[in-house]
């Protein structure tokens, strides 16, 4: 059976930015192979191609994907593709609080950068080819996994060799991940009995690099910096968190009524809201992994934890686990464990499990913390709110914690 030191089973955002670190981090005797079961799109492509993953979202990547990915020697690559976000005004519907977190009062250039995921995953799927070290396997999809004494064996389907043994399987699979649950590693499942409904919007007036996050009694709803396109010269990207019936009415009916709908709730910060790409909605569940590592297996990105999205946080938590995982890994290897040894394995789990929880509950109980009707508890909201501009360190804890500094900084001590 075909040897190699690292498969990653899934080749979506987490997938393949785990096989660039890896390329980096790892020895070069190291053979890493990725395998994706959706026909990636060719090299050169001048409009993004869709792809289920790479799909018409947008990712806020926070200060510390930033720092990952200049690390990675990427962020040049990503930088014409980048939004900037300068400020964030969070608002609460029918409440009087309201905040401004301006990038400039923290000495930042910037608090986050938005990228069309179609974007995102064409640049990172270029870098991979361009670096040539990882073999990646495509079409191709694991079918099954069966643990050995030194790793993994596992099946393959497509254009593939049809079996391959690996001391570590990445399971990245997403969050529907059809490989956990053969493996029979348990996730634990919240539904939000929400979902989120995305699409570009077209406005009236320019964001000015001013990302908006508006708390309103049916869930939260943000607009995000986008560049301009052609023909639309004022974009946002909105994610707009529904009760299902709702999303699924707005799914479907006239782009009018559409756009009358959101402007009732999102107001005219942005003037008149004039155009809306296509629609998608994806209902929302918390899912999270207690088990992420066993000998010769470790569950990444969104198959080990998917987040509601109202914070932007779940590719940018993959990305610090990704991290973790390399710097782990390289250290391993440098003296002589295999990347599958579950000693070294669970090193990583140890050293993520803080910031995992960290963000976990910070994206849990943000709309939670919105939707109440309690009418004292939405006193206080509004006043932490109002009281996010007159105190200053809360505020800084706060933008802190959405740029993923805590935790980048506490695995850099
Ligand atoms: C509405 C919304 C907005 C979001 N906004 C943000 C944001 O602003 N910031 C942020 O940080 N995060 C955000 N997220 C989260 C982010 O989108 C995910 O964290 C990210 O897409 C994770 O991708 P993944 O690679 O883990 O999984 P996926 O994207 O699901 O990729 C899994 C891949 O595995 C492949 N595959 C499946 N089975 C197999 C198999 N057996 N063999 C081989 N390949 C296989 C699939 O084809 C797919 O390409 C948002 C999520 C949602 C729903």
């Amino acid at each position: 059976m075909s040897e190699r030191d690292v498969v990653i089973a899934g080749g979506g955002m987490a997938g393949i930015s785990l096989a660039l670190a890896l390329a980096k981090r790892l020895p070069a005797h190291c053979r890493i192979t990725l395998v994706e079961g959706f026909a990636l799109p060719p090299a050169v492509a001048t409009a993004p191609d869709y792809h289920p993953s790479f799909d018409a979202r947008s990712t806020a990547l926070s200060y510390s994907s930033e720092r990952i990915y200049r690390s990675l020697g990427l962020w040049p690559l990503l930088q014409r593709w980048l939004s900037p976000i300068e400020t964030i005004h969070v608002s609460s519907r029918g409440h009087f609080g309201s905040t401004l977190l301006r990038a400039a009062d923290y000495g930042w250039p910037a608090l986050g950068h938005v990228v069309e995921n179609a974007w995102l995953g064409q640049a990172l799927l270029h870098a991979l080819r361009a670096e040539g070290r990882v073999e990646l396997l495509n079409p191709a999809r694991v079918v099954a996994a069966q643990p050995t004494r030194e790793g993994v064996a596992l099946t393959l389907e497509g254009e593939a060799p049809h079996s391959l043994h690996a001391a570590l399987l990445v399971v990245a699979d997403g969050a529907d991940s059809g490989l956990r649950e053969r493996l029979g590693v348990a996730a634990t499942e919240k539904s939000y009995r929400q979902h989120a409904l995305i699409c570009n919007v077209g406005t009236a007036e320019a964001h000015a690099g001013c990302a908006f996050e508006r708390f309103t009694d049916e869930g939260p709803l943000a607009l995000l910096p986008l560049l301009a396109t052609v023909g639309v010269p004022h974009r946002s990207a909105l994610v707009w968190t529904l009760p299902p019936e709702r999303a699924l009415h707005l799914l479907e009916c006239p782009e009018d009524e559409f756009l009358a709908a959101l402007q009732q709730r999102f107001g005219y910060r942005l003037g008149r809201l004039q155009q809306a790409g296509a629609r998608h909605a994806y209902p929302l569940t918390l899912r999270h992994c207690d088990e992420q590592v066993r000998a010769g297996i470790a569950v990444m990105g969104n198959a080990a934890h998917a987040l509601h999205p109202v914070a932007g946080q779940g590719f940018n938590l993959a990305l610090r686990d990704i991290w973790a995982l390399c710097e782990v890994l390289a250290a391993g290897m440098a003296k002589g464990q295999s990347p599958g040894a579950l000693a070294v394995l669970q090193q990583y789990q140890a050293r993520q499990r803080s910031d995992q929880r960290r963000t976990i509950e910070f994206s849990d109980r943000l709309p939670a913390l919105f939707m109440h009707n309690d009418p004292m508890l939405a006193l206080a909201r509004d006043l932490a709110l109002s009281g996010l501009d007159w105190v200053a360190p809360l505020k800084r804890a706060f933008v802190a914690h959405a740029a993923g500094l805590e935790a980048l900084e506490t695995a850099h001590e």
